[in-house]
């Protein structure tokens, strides 16, 4: 293809993208706001976006750790002990103690024998499903897992299936015409923010002599005590960019499958090692949230009250429970314009739109943090009221 044809092609594909209201586009944050107007650094919900302020409902950090002193401390001092990068791949000599000490730590928390860690959840969970299966291997997973699983299991050419929603019934369906090897999901889903039913999917595997694999990247660290263990899991894995606020992420199992990935997974063998300064941040993140309860116990609360608030205004949410608070709106311009028209009012939320969600299931996402006070809540809702208002919805 010569690179005219290419750009033809990508030309073509990009204008229908458009026409569909599917474009994506990123805009910069500045930090220059917050010195500016001497914004506290350790809340972290507000953003500053082209000069102009923002009460931010669209972060993972969820419980503010990434603007933590402590955190921000460790990351010092992990610099300055190993540097800034860890230099090659970690089967060279990309892995330091610091990365040991991290794994140790991990698998004290949740009870596996053995983690591998990577500089992203995306990474780890196509790694995960592209080393562990072939093409002999049938799959089953949640119709909502995350696009790095699917990619995961499309690139091991194991056969492949969903089941609807957290729905068991479905999975038993699919497990007696297919005898799978594995169940993937998630713990909290990320788009709608409910919760798999997790001890009975366990079950079911332990039955069918399958492996139980759990998505943990928004259940891990804020969830206490937390959905998913090794009592639960036979693989977990857990992310470091949402509830830890830094970076990375780990597969966490037994000795035998880690040392299996150690030896085979294309993206741990051929990529470049987390830093070690990002491992010693995550071993702070994983002591705090273990330790100090007082973050995840705020963030229920404002859960709670802002259920309540949009309950009492006629806002209809959804069921979830957790800090991901989606208001499904169906049609992707009204998603689009009542996120727009929020945006006017000072306020940062997710569209959320196909192909991340299903057609006609767009959405406004909103997450909550331990950050927001009850007043940030309280004009949100108002927020809410009026553009929804506008829409007649
Ligand atoms: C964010 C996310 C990932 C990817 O993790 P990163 O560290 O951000 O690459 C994987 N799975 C789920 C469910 C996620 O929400």
């Amino acid at each position: 293809m010569s690179a005219s044809s290419m750009l033809d092609k990508i030309r073509k594909k990009q204008s229908r993208v458009e026409n569909q209201g599917l474009l994506r586009r990123r805009h910069a944050i500045s930090v220059n706001g917050a010195e500016e107007q001497n914004l506290d650094l350790s809340g972290g919900l507000s953003l500053t976006q082209e000069g102009k302020h923002y009460l931010n409902f669209s972060s993972n950090d969820y419980l503010g750790l990434s603007r933590s002193k402590v955190l921000i401390e460790a990351l010092i001092l992990g610099a300055n002990t190993y540097g800034v990068g860890s230099g090659s791949s970690p089967l060279v000599t990309g892995y330091s103690e610091a990365h040991l000490v991290l794994e140790q730590k991990l698998c004290e928390v949740t009870g596996h024998q053995a983690a591998l860690l990577f500089c992203s959840g995306f990474s780890a969970n196509t790694a995960l499903m592209k080393t562990l299966f072939d093409s002999s291997d049938r799959v089953i997973a949640d119709k909502l897992v995350h696009a790095s699983v699917i990619d995961g299991l499309k690139d091991s050419q194991a056969e492949f299936k969903r089941f609807l929603h957290n729905d068991i019934a479905s999975a038993e369906r699919l497990i007696s015409k297919q005898a799978p090897s594995a169940l993937v999901t998630e713990s909290i889903f990320s788009m709608d923010g409910d919760i798999a039913p997790l001890a009975a999917l366990s079950r079911l595997c332990k039955q069918h002599h399958m492996s139980f694999i759990v998505d943990d990247a928004h259940g891990f660290g804020v969830q206490m005590p937390p959905l998913v263990d090794a009592t639960i899991a036979d693989i977990q894995v857990v992310t470091f960019g949402k509830a830890l606020g830094c970076q990375g992420a780990a597969i966490l199992a037994s000795q035998e499958v880690i040392d299996f990935l150690v030896s085979n997974a294309r993206e741990y063998i051929y990529s470049t090692a987390l830093s070690p300064a990002n491992a010693c941040v995550a071993l702070a993140a994983v002591e705090l949230v273990n330790s100090d309860f007082s973050r995840s116990k705020k963030l229920n609360e404002n859960i709670d009250y802002f259920r309540k608030q949009c309950e009492q205004t006629g806002i209809k949410l959804t069921d979830s429970q957790t800090a991901i608070q989606p208001l499904i709106l169906g049609d992707v311009d009204v998603t689009l314009k009542v996120a727009e028209q929020l945006k006017q009012l000072g306020f940062c939320v997710g569209a959320i739109r196909p192909p991340t969600v299903p057609q006609g299931a767009s959405r406004l996402r909103m997450t909550l943090t331990a950050m927001h006070t009850f007043n940030d809540l309280d004009k949100l809702v108002d927020g809410l009221k009026s553009v929804l208002h506008h829409h007649e919805i």
